[in-house]
């Protein structure tokens, strides 16, 4: 099967460079040139200049951007997917993406019969270099059967969610955990530091508790009270992701004030931190809220 990966950013670069060792023919196109100039240098892919070029051999196009609006705008013009992409090909978006937009794209290359999937991933940038990602498929179980040797490169569990959008819609909600257990574990963290207890024997005890997450057990330890903070997943993407989940639980009209609460305070965090902190940086907001830092 020949291949494409369009979106060379944190995660994309890994899973690009797993399709390429597993030996399937790669063409990458990256946004800013320099960084698949780089990529096609140190693997064995080649570089395409426009995501037309990207994607005309292509049997599977995996597609890994910022937003669904983002893959939504590489669609159209002379130098666009559409413009380029196979009668009979896949493209799978492994975007965080939103259902709505991804219901669009999937009309739009429907039209040219081209499948599409939205395959949001999990597990992080060193998941990914190991291979052992997370998939949430939305779309069609035939498509999935025929584009996994592919995914199968970067992914540890693939797991059909459902319909178009049953991807992202998992994809989201998840998220929200995510950002929900990381605050409330900065404002208990922060509390029980001013009461003077060490947060590393604190943290021994809810990590043997019942609540104990992922935050908890693996974030915290490695990034926070080790002061490291690496910059793996930006807090920006982390606000989009709970807003898409803020807005769905609207949109069903869900009562939903703690998943509203922490996409506000996220939009308040990315404001004050930036778009290339990290998500784990949400701990300095309430560190500086709190006057205390936890280490
Ligand atoms: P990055 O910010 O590191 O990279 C974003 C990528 O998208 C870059 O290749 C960027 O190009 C490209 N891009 C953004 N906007 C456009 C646009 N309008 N047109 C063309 N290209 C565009 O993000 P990540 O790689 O971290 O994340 C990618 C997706 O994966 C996101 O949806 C994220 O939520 C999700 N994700 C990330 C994880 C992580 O650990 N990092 C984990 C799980 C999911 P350029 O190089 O030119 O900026």
């Amino acid at each position: 099967m020949n291949t494409a990966f369009l979106g060379l950013g944190a995660i994309g670069r890994p899973m690009a460079a797993r399709i390429a060792a597993a030996g399937f023919p790669l063409t990458v196109w990256n946004r800013t040139t320099e960084r698949a100039t780089k990529f096609a240098s140190e693997h064995n892919a080649k570089q395409a200049s426009t995501p037309a070029e990207a994607v005309r051999d292509a049997d599977v196009v995996i597609t890994c951007l910022s937003t669904s609006p983002d893959v939504r705008s590489l669609l159209d013009g002379p130098d666009g997917i559409l413009a380029g992409i196979r009668d009979g090909a896949a493209l799978v978006d492994c975007t965080s993406g939103d259902p709505a937009t991804s219901r669009e794209i999937a009309e739009a290359l429907g039209a040219k019969n081209v499948a599409f999937m939205d395959a949001p991933v999990s597990g992080g940038v060193v998941g990914a270099e190991k291979g052992t990602l997370t998939v949430m498929i939305g779309g069609d179980a035939a498509v999935l059967e025929r584009v996994r040797p592919v995914l199968d490169a970067f992914a540890g569990k693939i797991v059909h969610c459902g319909a178009i959008g049953a991807g992202d819609t998992v994809k989201a909600v998840n998220q929200a955990f995510l950002a929900i257990h990381l605050l409330c574990a900065a404002e208990g963290l922060a509390t029980l530091v001013k009461e003077g207890v060490d947060p590393h024997r604190a943290l021994e005890v809810i990590n043997a508790s019942s609540g104990r997450s992922n935050s908890s057990m693996n974030l915290i330890p490695e990034r926070v009270l080790t002061r490291a903070f690496p910059r793996t997943f930006r807090l920006a993407l982390l606000e989009k992701d709970i807003g898409i989940a803020a807005e769905l639980a609207r949109a069903n009209r869900v009562p939903a004030p703690v998943t509203q609460l922490t996409a506000d305070l996220f939009r308040v965090a990315r404001g004050e931190l930036g778009e290339v902190a990290d998500h784990v940086e949400i701990f300095r907001m309430i560190e500086q809220w709190a006057g205390v830092e936890v280490k």
